[in-house]
């Protein structure tokens, strides 16, 4: 059976910056619908692949919960070219579970990435998204710099943030 499990806040493969995929082959295609998997199985609405201990530049977004469209989106590569205005919601991440926190981030943005496709087949996409696909296409590709969400927080909130996670996973609570 698989191993579905996350890695959780503190885990030093978190905090790296991730390499980019020179060669998309068999491997990564596997790869991507294991995180497609691992996602699905932590009910998350997206997954980047340090949070299942890889440091490459895949993510994964579930377009079904997002209603952009069907099954899971596989982004390798993304790039951020273009963020317009500001939005706060509350944000969580699998790697942090338990915690929901007001997050500052642009409204709009436009990312380039090569989309891998369920039969294997790349191609190059530009996307353009906004509110909550923005913010999850923005909160996965920090994950692939090594930034958490906590970390987008002013530095007084992201303590006591933490602080109250810490204190949460202590007494066994993620919910
Ligand atoms: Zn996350």
């Amino acid at each position: 059976m698989d191993d579905f499990s996350i890695r959780i806040y503190g885990d030093p493969v978190l905090k790296k910056v991730s390499q980019p995929i020179t060669d998309i082959n068999g491997e990564v295609v596997d790869f991507s619908n294991f995180m497609a998997s691992a996602m699905k199985n932590a009910h998350g609405i997206g997954l980047a692949a340090p949070q299942v201990g890889r440091n490459i530049r895949l993510v994964t977004i579930d377009r079904e919960a997002l209603e952009i469209g069907k099954g899971v989106q596989v982004l390798i590569n993304p790039v951020v070219k273009y963020i317009e205005g500001e939005s706060v919601m509350e944000e969580g991440c699998l790697s942090i579970p338990g915690l929901y926190w007001d997050v500052i981030r642009p409204k709009k943005v436009v990312i380039q990435a090569l989309e891998l496709t369920p039969k294997g087949n790349v191609r190059e996409v530009e996307i353009e998204a906004d509110e909550l696909y923005a913010r999850v296409i923005l909160h996965e590709i920090d994950h692939l710099d090594g930034i958490l969400f906590v970390d987008r927080l002013p530095p007084d909130e992201r303590r006591i943030a933490v602080a109250r996670w810490k204190r949460r996973m202590k007494s066994g609570r993620t919910s």
